[in-house]
């Protein structure tokens, strides 16, 4: 009888066998753009896929790396004619060569598993930025020496403290009560933005579930080739939102919602994008938005664009604020680089994919003229294209969609209510 192991060998084979070599998503992919070498584009990676699964390709580190170098992003897949699941094979090979995990991405992975982790994680950074110790640590030079300097450059300018757990009751009879799902990057790093999905939920009438013990979506994992532990993490999350009475699921971070989407079984209520929601919702009628005299580009997340298929809510839900010009920011076909934890475990072409946005800014190759703001729905591509626009020297903001809007309808950044 075949092991685990050879009927996954198996089905990873059958799903690489649907590939017609074609070629036709090889301009798409942003790797191959970048080195136009075949081993980085799509095509070339299935090719050595499965040489690996044949036991025809020994699993050199130089193969390895052109497969690492992969982003996930997906852009591939609507290229492709034959519908090669790419997504779903890049992550079934990981899985099943059980790669040795970096120690960093290890104590990453352990951190995101847990709520409590999470939390204490939280505190820890906003001591690190409120007492003075970021600073020290950024004249001294310790964090180029311990090989932290790049991972904390993405430290966002202010933390703010995520919404507490429980039932938030708008003013009035609610029309309808939504779970909001906090994830684990975004909790810590884009609490603002949560903050402002809740306020824009209450005004509108809705009241807004946040259950406990809710965790980390398991994107990270799966991703990165431990299946088992995104199977436990979907569990968790099963299990936190259950018997509940929710209209809708609504999340702030498009990376989440693409492994939300993909939950079986699914989630006891529609998995909705807070833009998707909030276009649809009932409420506007009673509340004002002040008009905003300025230019905004919506930076597309590869989430929304290939896995969700649902850019467009955002532009939507912008054009509610009165006088507002939005515009898609240039390339919006390619990822920024950020891929989860991609923009630290291959930086160098990270930065190459970010170099392209920096420009888009800085050129004002935008559809509408020069901008100023950018958003977006995902906290990842926030946070690398903010790094890179600090570095810059550059005055630009980078949000979310829904913290914009909310600023419009008076929320000002909630004070940091954990202390
Ligand atoms: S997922 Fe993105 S980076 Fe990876 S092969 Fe497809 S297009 Fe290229
Ligand atoms: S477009 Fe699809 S079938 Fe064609 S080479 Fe790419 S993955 Fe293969």
């Amino acid at each position: 009888m075949p092991s685990d192991h050879d009927q996954q060998a198996t089905q990873l084979r059958q799903e690489a066998a649907r590939c017609v070599a074609c070629g036709l998503c090889v301009p798409h992919c942003p790797t191959y753009r970048k080195t136009f070498n075949e081993a980085d584009s799509p095509r070339g990676r299935i090719f050595m896929m499965v040489g690996l699964l044949e036991g025809r390709l020994p699993s050199s580190p130089e193969l390895l790396h052109h497969l690492d170098l992969c982003l996930g992003c997906r852009a591939c897949e609507q290229a492709c004619p034959s519908k090669v699941a790419y997504g779903r094979l890049a992550d079934g090979m990981r899985d099943w060569m059980s790669p040795v995990q970096p120690r960093l991405r290890k104590v990453l992975f352990v951190s995101v598993r847990s709520p409590r982790l999470l939390s204490g994680g939280a505190g820890l950074l906003r001591f690190y930025q409120r007492s003075g110790a970021q600073k020290l640590a950024r004249r001294s030079g310790l964090l180029d020496r311990l090989g932290l300097a790049a991972i904390e450059a993405q430290l966002p300018a202010h933390h703010h403290a995520a919404p507490t757990t429980g039932l938030h009751l708008p003013a009035g009879t609610p029309h309808g009560t939504v779970g909001l799902f906090l994830g684990c990057v975004a909790r810590i790093f884009d609490a603002q933005t949560l903050n402002a999905a809740l306020f824009v939920l209450n005004r509108l009438g809705y009241a807004v579930d946040i259950p406990a013990h809710q965790g980390c979506c398991g994107a990270l994992h799966q991703h990165n080739g431990d299946l088992g532990t995104a199977d436990i993490l979907r569990q968790v999350n099963l299990n936190a939102f259950a018997g509940r009475i929710l209209s809708a699921i609504v999340h702030a971070a498009s990376g989440c919602a693409a492994s939300l989407a993909e939950y079986q079984p699914p989630l006891n209520a529609p998995i909705m994008d807070i833009s998707t929601f909030l276009d649809q919702a009932e409420g506007w009628p009673s509340v004002s938005i002040a008009p905003l005299d300025s230019a905004v580009s919506v930076h597309e997340s590869c989430a929304s664009r290939n896995v969700l298929h649902d850019s467009q809510s955002a532009y939507s839900l912008l054009a509610r604020i009165p006088n507002l010009v939005i515009g898609a920011l240039a390339g919006n076909d390619q990822c920024c680089g950020a891929a989860g934890s991609y923009a630290l475990t291959q930086p160098k072409m990270a930065g190459l994919l970010l170099r392209d946005k920096i420009e888009a800014v800085k050129t004002g190759t935008v559809s509408h003229g020069r901008t100023r703001i950018i958003v977006t729905s995902n906290p990842g591509c926030a946070l690398h294209m903010a790094a890179g626009f600090r570095a810059e020297g550059m005055d630009v903001e980078v949000m979310h969609p829904v913290t914009l809007l909310a600023k419009q309808m008076g929320y000002f950044e909630v004070p940091n209510n954990a202390g």
